[in-house]
């Protein structure tokens, strides 16, 4: 199955409901960064977390990005996801390993840490972007975010994302979201009802793995709440905005005497793009024309 996002309501425009399944660009992400087993679900929880945020705004070109922070031995997660569709991220210690939780599932929230925060920042493509920072929960990603949409945008939320990755890679990976809305967010038998059946799921990708579909997931929660889901499909997929152009916008940055130090010591210059692992070089010839541009520009 592609990757794509389907989108529902149910109780009368109460509920807003979201589902995304990542499976391929959870696995080009594991790829392109050598990301070990709970890298990869972490990271893959991220991106999906990310995506279900976009999904809810409205301008064209609107982006969220989702920094975890936890104190744990992955370091920070960074995801990066739009509107459009699509999304990148990295993790700043891809390797990092370690034996499953108590529940013999990867242990994610050890790997994370759960001292620290997870930082949203909702850009609508001008203008200052909107932040906003919560302590985490557990370090799984999903309760974090789901905590964020709480307290930070006061909205009842529950959030179920998963990340499946064996020896053969990313066999299923996604999330979904449902949202009370301000109109029915005082019914609280609604969220309750609501919270214990997400609750009752055993997570997303067994799902998945059972072959189920994003609107089979929907009508298995909320097909008895009159529920409707939009027949427009949004495919989902991994892409990073970075170009050799940006690349050298970023050196000239550097100033003319470090890009010389480059030309005589390395005869060029190599930048990775942290987002998607592309290596990018700068020959000595290029690196001489951005310090002729320095000049002329300082002129
Ligand atoms: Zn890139």
């Amino acid at each position: 199955m592609v990757d794509q996002l389907v989108r529902a309501t149910a109780a009368d425009g109460g509920i807003r409901a979201v589902g995304v399944i990542t499976t391929r660009l959870t696995e080009e992400a594991r790829q392109r960064h050598n990301l070990s087993y709970v890298a990869t679900a972490a990271l893959g929880r991220s991106m999906s977390s990310g995506l279900l945020l976009a999904s809810s705004m409205k301008q064209e070109g609107s982006r969220v990005n989702i920094h975890v922070k936890g104190g744990g031995p992955l370091g920070g997660i960074l995801a990066d996801a739009g509107l459009d569709g699509t999304v990148r991220g990295y993790v700043d210690n891809p390797e990092i390993e370690l034996p499953p939780n108590s529940k013999g599932k990867l242990d994610v929230g050890g790997a994370v840490g759960d001292r620290g925060y997870l930082y949203v920042v909702r850009d609508v493509g001008y203008g200052h972007p909107y932040s906003s920072t919560v302590e985490l929960v557990s370090g799984e990603i999903g309760d974090d975010v789901a905590h964020y949409l709480v307290t930070s945008e006061q909205t009842p939320s529950a959030l179920l994302v998963g990340v499946f990755v064996g020896a053969e890679g990313v066999t299923a990976a996604g999330g979904i979201l449902i949202q009370v809305l301000p109109k029915a967010a005082t019914d609280e038998a609604l969220v309750e009802l609501l919270e214990s059946r997400v609750a009752g799921l055993a997570g997303f990708t067994p799902l998945l793995q059972e072959g189920k579909t994003l609107p089979e997931i929907f009508e298995q929660l909320l097909g008895d709440m009159n529920l409707f889901i939009f027949p427009e499909v949004q495919d989902l997929r991994f892409h990073c905005a970075c170009s050799f152009d940006r690349v050298l916008g970023a050196l000239k940055m550097l100033g003319e005497d470090e890009l010389q130090d480059m030309i005589e010591k390395d005869d060029g210059a190599e930048a990775t793009c942290h987002f998607c692992g592309r290596v990018y070089q700068a020959s000595s010839d290029e690196l001489t024309q951005l310090i002729a541009d320095l000049r002329t520009e300082s002129v």
